[in-house]
């Protein structure tokens, strides 16, 4: 896998059997859930369907809806911001920020800001920035980053978390009781909204024809962290425009079904604007910076330009065999798990993440549970094909004798009758096979493959089932 990081951190994730219990928990979890709220299997595809459509219509537009959107924003009085780097976003946002003499301000959960690495930056220009999604707080308090892209904190039980909050909040008891200790946080962050001097939070879509930012949640904060303060600066990746208020219903549904298995969230914010004459409250200023940090090289590539359909739901991170055994430290990445292992190497480059597609079995199962039909397989294969040619990073390092194993397989492979012929001999040549270990990177990771007494085709005669 190239990345010897990685591969150190996936070993210790293994080891660690708190942590593979707090995720098979939780993941199978929500797997149910979503299941329970998508009883209809032809209903789902149907609205698979129209979420992907919106998805793919908003990105076969995306430099004219950018502009579009920018239009709306400006004209409902929301300054706009562009960004072609983290680095270029994160200056932006100071410079708001001391623009308005801010020195504390309330975050609501946003992945584009972990990408910019914003509250480390923020820390080394003297500006508190306060994560206030409680599992956003919980790992600020931790020290850590998300381990999911929905739920940051799920890495954590209960107990770990009880212990955090009696060590790091001044005066608190060490209790288990979740009631306490939501109200623990509850109490800890009102005094950080009431005297923050902004609040900054993420997009989930943005619509182009209104100029409408759309942001869901559960919990409140970011209906707090966008309306309590004077200043509200949205930061967002350039993907998440979409072209009509029309399209939300759908994508909102299947965005809250596959993230949490809700029908809906408890909070559905449309921002259009700052505060108006006569309005009660509201921030008197709200900034939106659009961030590209990449992604324009990934829509110039019409194949892997699919990846920016991706609405952040953390479904595929939830099926995944690999996420959820290793968890989503283990990848070192600010988005894990199958979109994280499409996106990062995209956005980084190949030679610091193309390691990163090797460690998918490739099983579908991402794709399958997709709201928006993004093919993760085929751009998996694409970016490991990329990465073996490029020589790059989890590429490079197969001995000859592992060369010379996969190019015989890609032979045979392409040859129905000799793959037929080595599959007869596959008993006989079992014995003669070099051991797993002697292929030196793969069968680091392999059991010895063991050929099966029958073939699938000899199976399908013998019961009768036509030959595809
Ligand atoms: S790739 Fe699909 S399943 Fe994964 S986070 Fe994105 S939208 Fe959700």
């Amino acid at each position: 896998m190239g990345d010897s990081g990685f591969e150190a951190r996936v070993e210790q994730a293994l080891a660690d059997a708190g942590l593979r219990r707090n995720f098979a928990s939780a993941m199978g979890g929500f797997a149910a859930r979503r299941l329970a709220v998508f009883p209809d299997a032809a209903a789902l595809e149907r609205l698979r369907e129209q979420g992907a459509a919106a998805r793919r219509r908003a990105l076969a537009r995306l430099p004219e809806l950018l502009e579009e959107l920018e239009r709306a924003l400006v004209g409902n009085g929301i300054h706009v911001h562009w960004a072609e780097t983290a680095a270029v976003g994160n200056r932006i946002v100071l410079e708001i920020l001391e623009a308005h003499g801010v020195r504390r301000v309330v975050k609501g959960k946003s992945m584009v800001s972990e990408e910019m690495h914003l509250n480390a930056f923020l820390a080394r220009h003297g500006i508190d920035a306060v994560e206030t999604d409680l599992g956003e707080f919980i790992i600020q308090l931790a020290g850590e980053t998300p381990s999911h892209i929905i739920v940051p904190a799920v890495h954590k039980n209960r107990a770990q978390i009880a212990r955090l909050f009696h060590e790091k909040i001044p005066g608190t008891p060490y209790t288990e009781e979740v009631a306490e200790l939501n109200a623990v946080a509850r109490r800890t962050l009102r005094r950080m909204f009431r005297e923050a001097g902004a609040g900054l939070s993420g997009v989930n879509f943005a619509v182009a024809a209104t100029g409408t930012l759309c942001l869901v949640e559960n919990e409140g904060n970011g209906r707090m962290c966008t309306g309590v303060p004077p200043l509200h600066i949205a930061v967002m990746g350039i993907e998440k425009v979409i072209e009509r208020l029309e399209d939300l219903p759908p994508l909102l549904r299947l965005l809250t079904g596959s993230a949490t298995g809700q029908r809906v969230t408890t909070y559905v914010n449309l921002i259009s604007g700052p505060r108006r004459a006569g309005d009660p409250d509201g921030p008197r200023e709200v900034h939106v910076v659009l961030l590209d940090n990449g992604r324009s090289a990934v829509y110039a590539d019409p194949e892997l330009r699919a990846t920016l359909q991706c609405i952040r739901c953390g479904c595929c991170l939830n099926h995944c065999p690999v996420y959820t055994r290793i968890g989503g430290h283990a990848y070192g990445t600010t988005y894990p798990g199958p979109i994280g292992k499409v996106l990062t190497p995209q956005l980084a480059g190949l030679e610091r993440a193309g390691g990163l597609p090797f460690a998918s079995t490739l099983c579908g199962a991402c794709e399958e549970v997709c709201p928006v039909k993004i093919p993760l397989t085929r751009l998996l294969r694409r970016l490991r094909e990329e990465t073996v040619r490029a020589g790059a990073a989890g590429g490079a390092g197969a001995g000859a004798l592992e060369r010379l194993a996969w190019r015989g397989y890609g032979l045979s492979a392409q040859h129905p009758r000799l793959y037929r012929l080595l599959f007869a001999c596959g008993r006989w040549l079992g014995g003669l096979m070099p051991p797993v270990a002697a292929l030196e990177r793969w069968g680091r990771a392999h059991a010895e493959p063991r050929f099966a007494r029958l073939s699938l085709r000899r199976l399908f005669r013998k019961r009768g089932i036509p030959d595809a």
